[in-house]
């Protein structure tokens, strides 16, 4: 049976170039179909559950693009980025990468130095000037980047990127690395921390040995346990568990993974699984074997956890928007909208009360509670003083009817979120971070999948050395060798800059 159907812009997987495409719904699947004339037909899975999709595609935003963009159409989307004047979304989480030299050989990885026989690593100067570029995005500047690779704990002088971030402005500094060098020294943690440090955001594939014989190439597990128990040791309690999921890999760990956070959410506050997106041509045997989306990760979690979190308590990113509107309002300015397309990400909270997982969707109706957020938003009160006077008395006498008071961990102080709520506070929520964990997933796309209604509303955004921001899809799929290789030294050459290897 057939259902939805829609037209698209994709890429031919094989040279790369945009062709037409269709999505369509077929046995509750979302299915994308396209052909290239020179390389021929291509069918995937674009989305494995489409009551889901269809649920989530509701959420789909236009949000406001940059006020100075980088570049203007002209070869057309995704070649024109960026950001280009097309674009939908400013940057939430910028990254840079800070280098391709990378500490593990991993059979999946085609982005490290080795592999790609030369080293890109820009200098402190290079990264001042792509730092300056994300903050420097209006009307809303990112204050959100996070330093990756290859490896970015390879470079001696991380914690003065680190420190130099800070002192610019960034609120929030991630790293994204596999762990070796933080399980290896419980000194190098503090280090990294206390040059301002706020999330390490960690490789981690599962809970048993196998997954990282097979994406890794040997076992990293021990390793893991080691950031784990060395983060413990100084307090750092901020690290992302970020599996990269693969079907016929690591699938029947994914409960497991969610159990070992919540017993770890002293340390851990946020799983992040990434469905693995193919890198150039893969033939279609294993493509069906490994292709895995976001909704087919709902359902085996719930078959895993034994129903503890399902599919309805997943939303999609874009489900945020009308709480972003609202703060917008409150505090009269512009902020961080999570604006991507509803396919890319989701999310849910899971509260843990004595060890039990309750996802917050179990004692709070969710629906209801944007519902009530948006008729607030669509109040055509002019004056803002009144509109807040009336929104305050609205939420003070709606919200503890959305709240099941019966099913709520008794730890939670609904007082207090309130309270922080109305003062604008947009992490008001944080009260139930503290005894929570998001779980949540990003898909991100290849040359099968590949979407451009996606891509325009990226808002994750590499910052390259050509003074462009990127959105992270359109520069793995298409711009990260041209950029890479433009910018690159060869192997066999060590790097000379002085700045590098000044600094500690
Ligand atoms: S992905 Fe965004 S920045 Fe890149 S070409 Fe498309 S609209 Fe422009
Ligand atoms: S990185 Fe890819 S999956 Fe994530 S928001 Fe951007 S386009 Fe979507």
């Amino acid at each position: 049976m057939i259902n939805m159907r829609m037209k698209i812009k994709s890429l031919c997987p094989e040279c790369l170039g945009v062709i037409d495409a269709e999505i369509e719904e077929k046995n509750n699947k979302i299915i994308i179909k396209k052909t290239c004339k020179e390389h021929g037909g291509f069918e995937d899975l674009y989305y494995g559950d489409a009551k889901i999709f269809n649920r989530f595609l509701k959420d789909k935003y236009d949000n406001s693009g940059l006020e100075n963009p980088n570049t203007h159409k002209k070869k057309g989307c995704p070649y024109d980025c960026g950001l280009c004047n097309n674009h939908k979304s400013p940057t939430v989480l910028g990254i840079i990468d800070v280098t391709n030299r990378c500490n593990q050989k991993c059979p999946v990885c085609f982005a490290n130095a080795e592999a790609c026989g030369y080293v890109y690593e820009p200098t402190i100067k290079q990264l001042k000037k792509m730092l300056h570029n994300l903050i420097n995005e209006k009307p809303v500047p990112c204050r959100a980047v996070m330093f990756s690779g290859g490896e970015p704990t390879m470079r001696k002088d991380l914690p003065y990127i680190i420190r130099m971030a800070k002192q610019m402005g960034f609120i929030k500094i991630f790293i994204a690395t596999n762990g070796i060098n933080i399980s290896k020294d419980p000194n190098y943690i503090a280090v990294l921390k206390e040059a301002g440090l706020d999330v390490v955001y960690l490789q981690f594939d599962g809970i048993t040995e196998k997954p990282y014989h097979t994406i890794r190439g040997f076992n990293a597990l021990p390793i893991k346990l080691k950031v784990i128990e060395n983060c413990r040791k100084i307090n750092f309690n901020q690290v992302i568990l970020v599996p990269t999921l693969i079907g016929g890999v690591n699938d029947k760990e994914v409960g497991e993974i969610v159990k070992f956070a919540v017993k770890n959410s002293d340390v851990v506050v946020t799983v992040n699984f990434q469905p693995l997106s193919f890198a150039g041509r893969v033939d279609e045997k294993d493509l069906k074997k490994m292709r895995i989306t976001q909704s087919d990760l709902m359902h085996l979690l719930e078959e895993q956890l034994k129903g503890q979190i399902g599919p309805d308590d997943f939303y999609s990113v874009p489900s945020l928007i009308p709480l972003s509107l609202f703060f917008e309002r409150l505090q009269n300015k512009q902020i961080t909208k999570f604006s991507c397309h509803p396919a890319c990400g989701s999310a849910t909270y899971i509260y843990i009360d004595d060890r039990k997982i309750i996802p917050i969707t179990r004692f709070v109706d969710i629906d209801s509670f944007f519902n009530l957020i948006k008729q607030i938003n669509n109040d055509k009160e002019k004056n803002r003083y009144v509109w807040k006077i009336k929104a305050m008395s609205k939420i003070i006498k709606e919200i503890p009817k959305l709240v099941d008071k019966t099913k709520m961990p008794k730890s939670i102080n609904m007082i207090k979120l309130a309270i922080n709520f109305l003062k604008g506070d947009e992490n008001a929520l944080a009260v139930f971070y503290e005894k929570s964990i998001l779980i949540g997933a990003m898909h991100f796309m290849d040359g099968y999948n590949f979407d451009c209604q996606r891509v325009q509303r990226c808002v994750v955004h590499y910052s390259t050395l050509d003074d462009r921001i990127i959105p992270f899809c359109s520069y793995n799929a298409i711009h990260r060798t041209i950029v890479e290789k433009k910018f690159s030294k060869p192997l066999n050459i060590k790097s000379k800059n002085k700045e590098d290897r000044n600094f500690k």
